[in-house]
């Protein structure tokens, strides 16, 4: 499972801030950015459009089956096509929120990912921010946060975003399922964000990397 690249990994609840602090240490370190909830948002999209409930199992495992997926790395960040489409601008629609959390907790997703997401350590340094990626899927890499905030403000920050979304009950879903569920690994650096600056978790989070002796990526982009 060892990875070939250097991985970051930044867990936490939603809204919590983790994808502004990623994208920022991403391209401060020059490495690859990658939202591994954009892929469990792919699937629930799919699962919408086909009409497939997001708690059948069986269903959902057939559609997987017969779809076509592509995770590609493009300019140091994700790209996904289903069946030669772009889901990129239905991801964060409210059917897909409100689904996203059912479709995640399902095995036969969970295991269907897992492989894609290993994948992209293949192919650069990166930082990969998600519920599990500390935890479950890169439990080896030794740069590991998690970051955090008060429930008042993330439900602050996600209504600044005009996004219409269910945190609490994400949540609960997400850290009560029982496979991969949102936790804090053991040897993740907490980061509470509540009272802090964006400016603020970049350079906590870079000072700790530096510390690591973690060594930035190259000029060129991958
Ligand atoms: O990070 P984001 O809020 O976009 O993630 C959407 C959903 O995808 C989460 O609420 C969770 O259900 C699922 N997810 C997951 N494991 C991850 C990343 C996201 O289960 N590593």
């Amino acid at each position: 499972m060892a990875a070939h690249h250097s991985v970051i990994a930044i867990d936490g609840p939603a809204a919590s801030g983790k994808s502004s602090v990623a994208r920022r240490v991403a391209a401060e370190l020059r490495f690859a950015y990658v939202n591994s909830g954009s892929l469990y948002r792919a699937i629930a999209w799919l699962a919408n459009d086909r009409a497939v409930k997001p708690d059948d199992s069986q269903a959902v495992a057939k559609l997987l089956s017969q779809t076509s997926f592509r995770f590609d790395l493009r300019n140091n960040a994700s790209a996904i096509s289903i069946d030669g489409v772009d889901p990129e601008p239905h991801l964060r629609s409210e059917a897909v929120n409100n689904v996203v959390s059912k479709i995640s907790a399902l095995n036969v997703v969970r295991e269907f990912l897992l492989g894609p997401l290993r994948q992209y350590a293949e192919q650069a340094n990166l930082i990969m921010e998600g519920r599990d990626i500390g935890s479950a899927v890169f439990p080896d890499t030794p740069y590991k946060f998690y970051i955090d905030a008060s429930p008042e403000v993330r439900a602050r920050r996600r209504a600044a975003e005009g996004q219409q979304d269910n945190l609490s009950s994400r949540d609960r879903l997400d850290a009560s399922r029982t496979i991969a569920p949102l936790k804090i690994a053991p040897d993740a650096e907490v980061v509470d964000t509540s009272d802090l600056s964006l400016d603020q978790v970049v350079a906590l989070v870079l000072r700790r990397l530096e510390e690591k002796g973690l060594r930035r990526g190259p000029d060129e982009r991958a």
